[in-house]
């Protein structure tokens, strides 16, 4: 059984990535360089370039999606997933149900995860990254999580 149903706001890669370029500009980009605020967006290359040093920026570096190669969307259907458990997934679960080949990269994902969720005041918080539906905001509820309390099920799978 399947139990995720993905709104219909990621519907693909980018629209993961628009939406997670989004929750990094409230947050700030900040140069790792000279540590200038002031960027321009590369939008061929998904990268930010600071305006005096030219140095570019990935839009995964400075997060904790930084080191990791699996997809936006990946990472997005893994945060779903485990926000919308009250006993949440285990790593296994989630590669099992994300169809991904490889174990460990998602360990690695999972155990960020949890991490940034119960981190409270985080630097980068996953707040924003997570508000997927309305009354999800595991990183403020991370000890407690209660959410959700429609069915975990969905009601119309949609393809991945
Ligand atoms: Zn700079």
């Amino acid at each position: 059984m399947y139990i995720f149903s993905f709104g219909v706001h990621f519907t693909d890669e980018k629209s993961c990535r628009l939406h997670f370029k989004e929750q990094r500009d409230k947050e700030g980009v900040v140069c790792n360089r000279c540590g200038s605020t002031d960027h321009y967006w590369l939008k061929n290359k998904w990268n930010y370039q600071c305006k005096s040093y030219k140095v570019r920026l990935s839009l995964r570096s400075g997060t904790i999606l930084k080191s990791s190669k699996l997809s936006f969307m990946t990472w997005y259907k893994a945060i779903f997933l485990m926000s919308a458990t009250k006993k949440g997934f285990s790593s296994k679960e989630i590669q099992r149900q994300l169809g991904l080949k490889r174990y460990e990269p998602v360990w690695a994902m999972v155990h960020k995860l949890r991490t940034a969720m119960g981190q409270r005041d985080g630097r980068y918080t996953l707040e924003g990254m997570i508000e997927m539906d309305e009354g999800y905001l595991p990183s403020r509820q991370a000890n407690t999580i209660t959410k959700p309390k429609k069915p975990v099920e969905a009601a119309k799978p949609r393809p991945m």
